[in-house]
């Protein structure tokens, strides 16, 4: 498979871009402030806008934004201050976004199918969580759900928005999913992942695989109310389709009051690695039960 380029990789580099201008280089990195910095006024939204995860106002030549209360998550009011930044900042994103009263009103994290709102989104998760400041979480935090949590913990940031971007920074074949009932909302896959051969991308709203751990969790209501967890081996099969049958761990972790779950899938090798393995193997085998055993 051709490594597709990256759309977002300008959104990202936009932020990494900001980032720079304000001589940010530790975590964590507090979108508050860097609103205050950049001129713009923040003020808590009225709970009526139950709905909305922010907005960005533009009133008298005054940029404005206006954060969520109505969402116990620091992490959640962070990356929806970040996603209204991502609209200040991204070329075209202002004129775009703002109606004739100077208002937009986002649904951030990762819920909208608008090119707008996902650039945004994006945008948030790459100026919370730097590429180079993450990369340096994962060289010590491990891999699958633990490590998602150290970027979270790190970055203040939402555990969702964590395993996107760990799908998207981390060096091993990796996927992260969310899905509600029994199915998917989206899934991202590590870029080594991408590059097995055979797979299928999986598509929104398509079925989560039968047998999967997740599949289980989501019949339970209060595992997702209660942020539980549970794990399970599976086949990588079940999930990407593609020519091998390959082992995959699986954890699964309840989202709160938000109703949905989210997947992370660890453990896969590539297909070559696991074939020349098989073959040595095999080789190997025949190789002993020809080897006359007087020659030992
Ligand atoms: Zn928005």
């Amino acid at each position: 498979m051709t490594r597709r380029s990256d759309p977002l990789l300008k959104v990202k580099w936009e932020a990494d871009k900001l980032l720079q201008e304000l001589g940010i280089d530790s975590l964590p990195v507090d979108p508050f402030v860097i609103a205050e910095r950049l001129g713009i006024a923040l003020q808590a939204m009225p709970s009526r806008m139950g709905g909305a995860s922010g907005m960005l106002i533009h009133v008298a030549g005054q940029f404005g934004i206006c954060f969520p209360t109505h969402i116990d998550s620091e992490g959640f009011k962070n990356f929806s201050v970040a996603h209204e930044i991502g609209h200040y900042r991204l070329p075209g994103h202002v004129e775009a976004v703002l109606n004739e009263q100077g208002q937009h009103v986002s649904a951030a994290g990762f819920r909208s199918s608008s090119r707008y709102e996902l650039e945004a989104d994006h945008f948030a998760a790459a100026l919370l969580m730097p590429t180079r400041l993450v990369s340096s979480i994962l060289k010590k935090a491990g891999d699958g759900l633990k490590a998602v949590e150290s970027i979270a913990n790190e970055c203040d940031t939402s555990l969702e928005a964590a395993a996107i971007r760990y799908a998207q920074l981390c060096p091993d074949p990796a996927a992260v999913i969310r899905s509600q009932g029994a199915t998917i909302e989206y899934a991202f896959m590590s870029s080594s992942l991408r590059d097995f051969a055979g797979l299928d991308w999986i598509r929104k709203d398509t079925p989560l695989p039968s047998n999967s751990a997740t599949r289980e969790f989501n019949l339970e209501a209060t595992n997702i109310s209660h942020s539980r967890r549970s794990e399970g081996d599976g086949a990588l099969q079940d999930w990407f389709g593609g020519p091998y049958r390959q082992e995959v761990f699986e954890e699964v972790v309840g989202l709160g009051s938000y109703g949905k779950s989210l997947t992370v899938l660890t453990g896969m090798q590539p297909p070559d690695e696991i074939e020349y393995e098989d073959d040595d193997e095999e080789d190997q085998a025949l190789e002993e039960s020809w080897t006359p055993r007087f020659r030992r």
